[in-house]
């Protein structure tokens, strides 16, 4: 039996997703840890406490526990505000270890911040570390300009954590490439292990009995969003699209067309407000400049579950993030028998195949998604086809059930070169006592 810690300071893997700082990297912790525990591994997550209340124990699923580590305040903060509370955070690991007499395997770190946590307690227990970014500084950097809100101490960090951890997983090629040119990262160091998909929880639903469900009983061409409602995501760039959509459309006189409609499914709450989400009234404001606001239809933040449902009522899925490390969304759709278009950046350009399974466009082009829209727009017969072959690409390649396959198989790669960890116990370490 293998003993795995996973440490994630601000994704939980029970936490609600489509807010803020709650998207792809809580998903990713919950599947794994699933496919793991499934596979027999015994798996702690610990997290940082963002709740007065609650015990600081989950026992979440057979296999699988969710801790509560307190540091800094027992609130819901920025994850770009909680740095400052990394050494605590790695100091209430420790005290948990030594109170529990626990002994792990090996760590997987998740986030630069749980990146050094790890190195640091690697330092103090002897133990081999496995790190997954899920988003790279310097990346984010070069995209986001000013409105990068990272501390500044972050580049220096995630120099820091790739010295010392034992293996880093890149999520697909364009990170390994990253890692390797941008950060100097030894290449035998990188493993590339894709993200996943839920292929049951994400399944196709036949497009009038999935508009039904959500309430959109209609013959509209629509086109749907999922995700975080952050400036990055781009979605303005979508408006901007669609708005030219419905111009090539009223242009074309010879035809009587479908109406257009945008769902736009994600933000702080259920019940889309513009006051908890401010990306909505930005949106709003720039639907309503361009003259299509009726053709938005915010839906708010949806679980899991029922997404498959908005999906499904999509003729097609679009994201045009300026940057995106992996993306789970552009499978989420595909996996749920849909064409997708994609900007091409990032993990994307990995996942959609390009004129069979969707269409790559250039990130920041309406125009460009357009034409791409108006394509499927004409040809429904062809977002059909991209569809199936969606689905298929995403059976055969995108399941957590690969994922964690390989990530297995590097653990125990890694846990081969480094026998001495499991002999070293937490007793050792507290003779040692080096903190
Ligand atoms: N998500 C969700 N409910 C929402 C909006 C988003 O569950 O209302 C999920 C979505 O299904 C996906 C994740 O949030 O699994 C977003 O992951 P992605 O990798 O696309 O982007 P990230 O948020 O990590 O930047």
């Amino acid at each position: 039996m293998c003993r795995i810690a996973f440490l994630s300071e601000h994704a939980n893997p029970l936490a609600a997703r489509g807010g803020a700082d709650a998207g792809g990297q809580n998903v990713y912790i919950s599947e794994l840890c699933q496919q793991l525990a499934q596979r027999g591994y015994q798996v702690d997550v610990f997290t940082r406490r963002d709740t007065p209340d609650g015990p600081e124990i989950i026992n979440w699923l057979p296999g699988i526990r969710v801790i509560s580590v307190q540091a800094g305040p027992t609130i819901v903060c920025p994850k770009d505000s909680i740095w400052p509370f990394m050494h605590e955070f790695m100091l209430g690991i420790l005290a948990f270890l030594t109170r529990e007499q626990r002994q792990y395997d090996l760590i997987h770190s998740n986030f630069w911040m749980s990146g050094w946590v790890a190195v640091e307690l690697k330092r103090r227990l002897t133990l081999p570390v496995v790190h997954i970014f899920h988003a790279m500084g310097k990346t984010k950097q070069r995209n986001q300009g000013t409105l990068d809100s990272s501390p500044a101490e972050r580049l220096e960090i995630e120099q820091y954590v790739i010295n010392g951890v034992d293996r880093i997983i890149a999520q697909c090629p364009e990170e390994q490439r990253e890692l390797i040119e941008d950060y100097d990262t030894p290449a035998h160091k990188v493993a590339v292990i894709p993200s996943a998909v839920n292929i049951n929880v994400f399944s196709p639903v036949d497009c009038q009995q999935a508009r039904h469900t959500i309430g959109f009983d209609s013959d509209d061409f629509i086109v749907v969003y999922v995700g975080r409602l952050l400036p990055r995501k781009d979605v303005r760039n979508v408006v901007r699209g669609v708005a030219h959509l419905v111009e090539l459309v009223r242009r074309d006189t010879r035809h009587t067309y479908p109406g257009i409609k945008f769902l736009i499914v994600g933000g702080e709450t259920d019940i889309p407000s513009p006051l908890h989400t401010p990306e909505i009234a930005v949106l709003q404001e720039l639907a309503a400049d361009l003259h299509i606001d009726d053709v938005l239809h915010f839906i708010g933040k949806r679980q899991q579950e029922m997404l498959r449902y908005y999906y499904s009522a999509g003729n097609v899925v679009v994201t045009t993030p300026w940057y995106e490390p992996f993306g789970l969304t552009p499978l989420e759709g595909m996996a749920c028998g849909r064409p997708v278009i994609g900007s091409a950046v990032g993990g994307i350009t990995y996942t959609i195949a390009d004129g069979i399974t969707g269409f790559h466009v250039p990130a920041k082009d309406p125009a460009a998604l357009a034409r791409k829209l108006f394509q499927l727009f004409l040809q429904p017969s062809l977002g059909i086809q991209m569809g199936h072959a969606a689905r298929q690409r995403v059976e055969q390649l995108f399941s957590w059930h690969i994922t964690a396959q390989r990530t297995g198989e590097l653990y125990n790669e890694v846990l081969s070169e480094t026998q001495i960890s499991s002999n070293f116990t937490i007793n050792e370490y507290n003779q040692k006592k080096e903190f």
